[in-house]
């Protein structure tokens, strides 16, 4: 089966392409659901789901011989970031790009699709095929395609994510903690607008803003645990409208990231104490919104046991790499809340080729040949998981 994926790379990577020219941003995906439901009803799969949580696509291919359900996940949204690659297969929707990847996860797993779909009679079980929307964005499409029921029955699950940070043709995985919680906050401070030249006559709510960018870097560096891992990003910072104007309000808008729930809570609790005190300085009032986003990854020991096992039956075992936890996010993590399994990264840098930038750069693109090698690995695990668990 191995050999078949390898034939149709070339297939895998026009359909990546058609994506990455296509790109739809979390919750208006509207053609990739309707191309990859095509692509999945003209290989003969009888079950496949639609509209699943909203915009998710679900595909059970059944074996031939009894066993138990496997779920692959593969996600196909796009970000708001404009596509500054000099390619034939650069975005064509202005300001909104594959920059995560999305496209070749989508891509690979429809490629396993095809040759699963050929060879029923080697598989011991079923294999879900979950393709899911909006994962960029919070809440997130796996929570509503869980509740819709795209786990029902479900096993284990496992995922792969295209990595520009390790080579094509190695594989990353961590046992356990694998990514954080990302969660998203909003601070509006209102201040009292008033004439640039008559500053004593406002609160000018972008001195306050520019205290509180400084202040909140006390969070993590006084507050927390230095052997814990935190993260208070400013990503954001918006207010005024004219050069001899003082602004009435500005807003700061970032993200905080933890795996520890006491931590979260000791961060949320610190910036609205620091935002008063900064307010109060100044006589500003202020707003926080402070959303959860995602669970942390946590990665089944003996899941990812397994899927180190079987990567090294696809390439050098030295290529296989263990990986220090990310302080990035997924909903994966929302799945493995339910069933056990493993979050694993495919490589998809190439130093020489100038394929290095990370996820979410203008200019992030992958080296194809990482298609072939997450097609290989999502393949692999789900029939290893199965023989597995038959047995
Ligand atoms: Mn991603």
């Amino acid at each position: 089966m191995l050999e078949q994926l390898e034939k149709i790379h070339g297939e895998m990577v026009n359909i990546r392409r058609h994506f990455h020219m296509n790109p739809e941003l979390s919750y208006k995906e509207v053609e990739t659901p309707a191309y990859i439901t095509k692509y999945l009803q003209n290989l003969g799969i009888e079950d496949i789901r639609t509209n699943v949580g909203g915009r998710g696509v679900v595909a059970t291919i059944k074996g031939k011989n009894p066993g138990k359900t496997v779920a692959l996940r593969a996600d196909f949204d796009a970000l708001p970031i404009p596509d500054e690659k000099d390619v034939p297969y650069k975005s064509t929707v202005p300001g909104v790009m594959h920059a995560c990847g999305h496209d070749g996860h989508t891509a690979s797993l429809l490629g396993v699709a095809k040759v699963l779909s050929q060879n029923t009679d080697k598989i011991n079980g079923s294999v879900r095929l979950i393709f899911q929307f909006a994962e960029e964005k919070s809440p997130g499409g796996a929570i509503e395609m869980i509740k819709d029921g795209c786990m029902d029955g479900v096993d284990a699950v496992f995922g792969s994510h295209l990595s520009t940070k390790i080579s094509v043709g190695e594989y990353g995985y961590r046992a356990g903690a694998f990514m954080a919680m990302p969660d998203e906050y909003t601070i509006t401070i209102k201040g009292k607008g008033g004439h640039g030249a008559a500053p004593h006559q406002t609160i000018d709510s972008i001195v306050v803003a520019a205290n509180l960018v400084i202040n909140l870097q006390q969070i993590v560096s006084r507050r927390i645990d230095p052997l814990k891992p935190a993260v208070v990003t400013v990503g954001q910072i918006n207010g005024g409208n004219a050069f001899n104007v003082i602004a009435d309000s500005a807003t700061i808008v970032g993200t905080v990231r933890t795996y520890d729930d006491e931590v979260q809570k000791i961060i949320q609790t610190e910036m609205e104490r620091i935002t008063k005190a900064t307010c109060d300085l100044s006589g500003a009032t202020f707003e926080i919104e402070y959303l959860r986003g995602y669970p942390a990854v946590i990665n089944d020991k003996a899941s990812t046991e397994l899927v180190t096992q079987s990567l090294k039956k696809i390439v050098n075992p030295k290529k296989v790499i263990e990986l220090e936890p990310s302080m990035g996010g997924e909903d994966f993590a929302y799945y493995l809340q339910k069933v056990p399994g493993c979050f694993f990264n495919t490589g998809a840098g190439n130093e020489e080729r100038g394929i290095i930038y990370p996820h979410h750069h203008p200019k992030f693109d992958i080296d194809e040949n990482g298609l072939l090698f997450a097609s290989k690995a999502l393949l692999t695990i789900a029939l290893d998981y199965l023989s597995e668990v038959s047995n």
